[in-house]
């Protein structure tokens, strides 16, 4: 039985840092019954096919791989989801000023929603949509209304193009502020925060090794095993929902 201590060690570490910067991913959200991918229960885990849907080429190359995406986007659990306390013990390190930025490889709008301000979406926002095209960026509510009204793969209504949810799929880049804004983040926080997340997709990943080069130290809470974990001075298993509201308490 470590963890009750792990935790009094986490708690301890969080409440001296000043600087704290945040990476969280998908197993933030599953509380709030959004599926993550590679947890037990997720998406990926249960069928592994389902990973074609989140490659670029494929979305972009495949007419059915894009029907079935703007279906799954329909019926998404994150338009009736509400935030839970993960989210709004990550809302109170921010108000008790200690947080740099929380940078999140989420896309479902849930942080700011609890209350988050200093949000970087790295991964982008299921929120809007964009034209591969011609860039043109609009609600997605509007075409999951046009998706609901019959049309099974909506087309841009300014140049007739590609569109997709305003998210980075795998093969496609990253923003590139974005990731300078989280890599500033990370090398000036005293404590890197990584939580809900499998650490195993790059670039986002890969800022808990450069926060740990620069001097943070590192604390993961992740229900299961990440490559990062002999990095971190605390690892804490348990549910974010209860983990995270005591760390910040
Ligand atoms: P991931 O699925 O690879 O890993 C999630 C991790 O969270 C798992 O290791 C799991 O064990 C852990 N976890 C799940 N629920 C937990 C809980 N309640 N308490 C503690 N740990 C819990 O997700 P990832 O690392 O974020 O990376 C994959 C990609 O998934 C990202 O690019 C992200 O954009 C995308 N994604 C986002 C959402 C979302 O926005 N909610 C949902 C699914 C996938």
């Amino acid at each position: 039985m470590r963890e009750p201590d792990e935790l009094a060690d986490g708690i301890a570490v969080v409440s001296e840092a000043k600087r704290v910067a945040v990476l969280s991913g998908a197993g933030v959200s599953t509380e709030s019954g959004i599926p993550d991918f590679r947890g037990p229960n997720g998406l990926w885990t249960r069928d592994p096919s389902a990973e074609r849907m989140s490659s670029f080429e494929a979305y972009r190359d495949d007419p059915e791989v894009r029907r079935r995406s703007w279906q799954a986007r329909l019926a998404h659990p994150a338009w009736s989801a509400e935030p839970n306390d993960a989210h709004r013990a990550l809302v109170s390190l921010e108000r008790a000023g200690r947080l740099v930025a929380l940078v999140t490889q989420n896309i479902d709008g849930l942080h700011q929603r609890a209350g988050s301000v200093s949000v970087l979406e790295l991964h982008g926002t299921m929120h809007e949509t964009e034209c591969l095209s011609c860039g043109d960026r609009r609600p997605m509510l509007e075409a999951l209304d046009r998706v609901a009204a019959g049309e099974v793969d909506p087309p841009c209504l300014v140049c007739g193009g590609v569109i997709k949810s305003a998210t980075i799929s795998f093969g496609q880049a990253l923003d590139m502020n974005v990731l300078m804004a989280a890599r500033d983040a990370v090398t000036s926080c005293d404590l890197m925060l990584a939580v809900g997340s499998s650490l195993s997709v790059q670039p986002a990943a890969g800022l808990v090794g450069l926060a740990a080069r620069a001097g943070a130290t590192v604390v993961i809470c992740n229900a299961s095993e990440t490559p990062y974990d002999d990095l971190a001075a605390i690892v804490l298993r348990g549910p974010l929902g209860e983990v995270l509201p005591a760390l910040v308490s």
